[in-house]
């Protein structure tokens, strides 16, 4: 990317979310891929970060040494209701990821999102000139580009999705498919993790829209736009020193003392229907009563981080999960051991880095899963190259951890049999499939992932 270019970053959720305390506004870091993936990269190239706040608002960032702007545009009421919880989560959410059953489409909503996304584009062209990169983030934001575009046709417009992209049967029941189609196709580049989403959306311009496609690229309304995949990737380098650190160790011994020489397997998640919490318990009580012989030798620690709780949907998925974690131990314990270890709390990376580090096992089997950074960041925290990754196929990173135990988790049985596979598992094939994992992981971390995408308006 040329020097004199800046970055304008849009995205429903930023790196950081404001509070206001009785000493000034305190700023606290936000969970997840995606402000760790762009973080480091704004603040090389400078730019402007958008994203939607409390209040409106431009902060030099970080504040003692400012590299980058972030400036929040606030929402509504109604428009927090309408285009986040209901258009976004309600009906995108789902239709993504196939829950056609929980999928809700309503006009108003959808007026609300296009309402909010045309707010989203005027700040954008408002930070950004030609010659400045536009890079867009996600599912509520599809229809940014169509607004920018209409307005500056001259912008460099590039777009990540960051959740699957389902196979027209299924995208085709949402109402407004046409809208978003051509939303996203007014990028120059638009990225998906992989290479199953890419297709499912070219499927889908082609035969909705009548786009022509040609290989990557897909030619509609004059334009050229081109689809790519690229899975995100993770900070290889700082979660692996962040692994090695005395604290870490420490807290590793602590947490093995605990365990008294029990197995560990770790569950992390945001509460979410699309983990298939709910199914994984089943999977670990159908395990304890087909083997009693393992009863009393491990323990899943499921951690469920609270998310969208404003959704009924999520509060209902919260107290199923609630449910069953009192079945399994409810049925299982002995007074001493538990089988599940349950916290319904949000952990920094610190101390997740150490529930890597002692978990023998790693529990992750989304129901559907746009990537999963969980599995990514469990095999860097694993230094000394032992430990077992049980993943679902239908998590995008399947294809990329190819030596992980792969399992269907709608199938209880399906999901007994991967934990006791890896409950046996030798510590040399241990070693053998870790080491591969931690070499592709490590490769296509999040700089390989920036320089694709930054890359291409250099070669245009
Ligand atoms: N995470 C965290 N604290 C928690 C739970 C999760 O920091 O208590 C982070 C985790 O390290 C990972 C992200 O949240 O980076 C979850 O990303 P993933 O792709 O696995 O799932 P998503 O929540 O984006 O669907």
């Amino acid at each position: 990317m040329s020097h004199a270019s800046r970055l304008v970053l849009v995205s429903h959720r930023g790196p950081y979310v404001l509070r206001p305390t009785a000493r000034g506004v305190k700023r606290e870091r936000t969970i997840g891929g995606l402000a760790v993936a762009l973080l480091p990269l704004v603040e090389k190239i400078g730019g402007v970060w958008i994203t939607s706040g409390e209040s409106a608002g431009r902060y030099m960032m970080p504040p003692r040494k400012p590299r980058f702007e972030l400036r929040y545009l606030p929402l509504t009421a109604e428009q927090k209701q309408g285009f986040y919880y209901g258009l976004s989560n309600n009906a995108l959410w789902p239709l993504c990821h196939s829950f056609l059953g929980r999928v809700h489409y309503d006009l108003a909503e959808w007026n609300m999102y296009e309402q909010v996304n045309s707010e989203f584009a005027r700040a954008a062209l408002e930070e950004a000139d030609e010659a400045d990169l536009i890079w867009v983030h996600d599912y509520q934001m599809a229809r940014v580009p169509f607004f920018i575009r209409e307005r500056r046709s001259l912008s460099r417009l590039m777009f990540f999705w960051h959740i699957p992209f389902p196979p027209i049967e299924i995208f085709r029941t949402l109402p407004w498919r046409r809208a978003l189609l051509e939303g996203l196709l007014a990028c120059d580049l638009i990225g998906f993790h992989i290479p199953e989403y890419a297709r499912n959306f070219i499927d889908s311009a082609v035969e909705l829209l009548g786009a022509q496609a040609d290989g990557d690229f897909l030619h509609y309304a004059g334009r050229t736009t081109q689809v790519i995949a690229r899975p995100i990737g993770i900070d290889f380098a700082a979660m692996d020193s962040m692994a090695r650190l005395p604290q870490t160790e420490a807290r590793v011994q602590q947490l093995h003392g605990a365990l008294g020489g029990n197995t560990l397997i770790i569950g992390v998640e945001r509460m979410d229907y699309t983990k298939g919490i709910v199914e994984r318990l089943r999977g670990v009580e159908h395990l304890l009563e087909q083997h009693p012989g393992w009863r009393g030798r491990f323990s899943l620690m499921q951690i469920v981080t609270p998310s969208r709780d404003g959704v009924e949907a999520y509060r209902q998925k919260k107290r199923e999960i609630d449910e069953m974690v009192g079945r399994v131990n409810g049925r299982f314990s002995d007074g001493i051991w538990i089988p599940v270890r349950y916290q319904n709390r949000s952990l920094s990376p610190a101390e997740l880095v150490a529930y890597y580090r002692t978990a023998d096992i790693a529990l992750v089997t989304p129901l559907r899963d746009g990537l999963n950074l969980v599995a990514k960041e469990y095999v860097a925290s694993r230094i000394h190259n032992d430990g077992i990754v049980i993943l679902s196929e239908f998590a995008g990173v399947a294809g990329q951890l190819r030596e992980a135990i792969i399992t269907n988790p709608y199938s209880q049985e399906d999901v007994a049999a991967a934990i006791l596979q890896a409950l046996q598992m030798p510590k040399a094939e241990q070693r053998q499939r870790m080491a591969m994992m931690r070499a592709r992981v490590k490769a296509q971390d999040i700089r390989w992932w920036v320089d694709g995408f930054l890359n291409y308006f250099d070669h245009v």
